[in-house]
């Protein structure tokens, strides 16, 4: 249990810190973004077709670098909540309306069983649609095509209302497991690695639980629990 608050208070640590980053990188970057708009207007007309892949070039990554930012600093704070009474497996599977094609697309199998026990309670569908799509899309991402099989559950157990996400991916080693929920943790080459900062973030404001069960080259599952 202590292992488990210092880990807690470690993330939380993270989350801060990256924001704090964040913030700190943002002015700099619009002053950066805005010193360039005014240098283009200074350049001789003989040179400026060749400055423009340059311009390009450097508008192309202070973009990218604001997105970025824009991206953590969503990732990582406290989101408020518009919650309404609703159906768990109603948003569940709306959520996989976003990705059917994409899977049919690879020749992915999906498999989907609903507890229809579950009962209605408080929940955001807009924040939770972006928590569960980033979960489908990293299980899609970590499958083959023509063999990958996604299976979506929910079940209802003491009460609780717990989504499984099931892929046969290449799963995640004990080492990353650890870092996973941490802003820029990444195994991806275009990775951003703030998915699954996003994903525990909306799943905590709803006092969700959200954990991990993976092997090497068999496939990981992830459990998102609530009280119900
Ligand atoms: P990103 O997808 O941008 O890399 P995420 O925060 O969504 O960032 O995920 C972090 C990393 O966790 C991924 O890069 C990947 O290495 C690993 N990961 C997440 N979900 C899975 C999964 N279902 N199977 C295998 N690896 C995964
Ligand atoms: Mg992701």
């Amino acid at each position: 249990a202590d292992l488990e608050l210092l880990r807690a208070e470690k993330l939380s640590m993270t989350g801060k810190l990256a924001r704090t980053i964040a913030h700190e990188v943002r002015n700099p970057l619009t002053n950066l973004s805005l010193a360039l708009e005014q240098l283009k207007d200074e350049i001789p007309e003989e040179v400026v077709e060749d400055a423009e892949l340059y311009f390009n070039i450097i508008s192309r990554n202070t973009d990218r670098i604001g997105k970025l930012i824009s991206d953590l600093l969503n990732s990582s704070k406290p989101k408020e909540l518009q919650l309404v009474n609703q159906s768990l497996n109603r948003i569940v599977s709306d959520t996989l309306d976003l990705v059917r094609d994409r899977l049919n697309l690879q020749s992915m199998t999906l498999e989907e069983s609903y507890e229809a026990a579950i009962p209605d309670f408080p929940l955001d569908a807009d924040q939770l649609n972006v928590a569960i799509l980033n979960l489908f899309i990293n299980a899609i991402e970590a499958m083959k095509p023509e063999v990958g099989v996604l299976t979506v559950t929910t079940i209802l157990e003491k009460g609780k209302a717990i989504l499984t996400i099931t892929d046969n991916g290449k799963g995640i080693d004990q080492k990353s497991i650890n870092h996973l929920f941490e802003p820029f943790f990444t195994g991806k080459k275009e990775g951003t690695g703030l998915g699954l900062t996003t994903v525990q973030n909306i799943v905590h404001s709803h006092q969700g639980v959200i954990s991990i069960n993976s092997e090497l080259g068999v496939g990981t599952t992830f459990y998102v629990t609530f009280n119900c």
